[in-house]
């Protein structure tokens, strides 16, 4: 699957709002870089998919997701750029005005089918997809092909030298690659965006081909849980952005870096940690907030 503008992605050196801590060292990997609107993370996670779509030669794409999904959006991107067609299930009652997210979506050529959420929990195929001619993806590309992408997310840099590699974890296919190119002695830290969403870890274990015990997955930065915040991670956010010119989103990215920031002040890490803070896109969603919250 082709990849757009990898080139652009760069390491940059991150100092927090408010934090002086000189005995931490942090670093941004910058996959939002990527494509303004199509998610970072993404890119990676579904390249596997689509290539064994295209060797079982399937002629369309199916996955799920919510009005506002980084996943749908860069399924429907990437789906017209390899000449599949997609169709995007979405979860709730059909809505007139669609977000600007599903807008988009539908601009990429993607076929916009609503589901009810208790079908849409039980994961029901629509009668009117044919699953013999159709490629089925997983709710945020979770699965292990999706993990094998990311594990290639950090192939191109030298990441020996950091002691942690810290990420946002909505389905943790994410972290599950991530975790498959770390060595022995460098720890992977997932910030869970969902609200006491327990059993991760065991999703994540589940996609691993390897040890996993440099894994840590945190639970208390989901402000509320997935996609709802207050207003000091808006706040965080902003200076965030004032302070070392880095936007984030609301849904993962801020509440991961809001994570780290806090961490640090708390002492979490070991005098001369090096972390590298995953920065994995989704900033298309912040248009989901009412104008004005965000400076950027
Ligand atoms: C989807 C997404 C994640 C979560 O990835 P998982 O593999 O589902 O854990 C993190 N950050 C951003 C910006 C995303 O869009």
């Amino acid at each position: 699957m082709q990849l757009i503008n990898s080139e652009n992605i760069t390491i940059d050196n991150l100092s927090f709002p408010g934090n002086s801590d000189e005995n931490i060292n942090a670093s941004v990997l910058r996959l939002d870089k990527i494509h303004p609107v199509i998610s970072g993370n993404k890119w990676f996670k579904l390249r596997y998919y689509l290539d064994e779509a295209k060797y079982l030669n399937k002629k369309t794409i199916v996955t799920y997701g919510g009005a506002w999904s980084n996943h749908i959006l860069a399924t429907a991107a990437a789906c017209k750029i390899n000449e599949f067609n997609s169709i995007g299930i979405i979860r709730g009652e059909e809505i007139e005005n669609l977000s600007s997210t599903l807008l988009q979506a539908k601009d990429f050529g993607m076929k916009i089918v609503f589901m009810n959420r208790n079908d849409y929990q039980n994961k029901i195929i629509p009668l009117e997809i044919n699953t013999d001619e159709c490629y089925m993806i997983a709710e945020g590309g979770y699965g292990k092909k999706g993990a094998i992408g990311a594990s290639t997310i950090l192939k191109n840099f030298t990441v020996e030298n950091y002691t942690h590699i810290c990420c946002a974890a909505g389905t943790g296919t994410m972290a599950a690659g991530l975790l498959n190119g770390l060595s022995a002695d460098q720890k992977l830290i997932a910030i869970s965006v969902l609200k006491n969403y327990l059993e991760i870890e065991n999703k994540i274990k589940a996609l691993l081909e390897t040890h996993t015990k440099n894994l840590t997955v945190i639970h208390d930065y989901h402000f509320g849980g997935y996609a709802k915040y207050k207003p000091e991670l808006i706040q965080f956010m902003n200076d965030l952005y004032t302070h070392s010119n880095t936007p984030t989103d609301f849904v993962y990215t801020g509440k991961l870096f809001y994570a780290i920031s806090d961490l640090i002040k708390k002492n979490y890490f070991p005098k001369e940690s090096k972390l590298l803070i995953i920065h994995s896109g989704g900033l298309q969603g912040n248009r989901s907030l009412n104008k004005g919250k965000l400076i950027f």
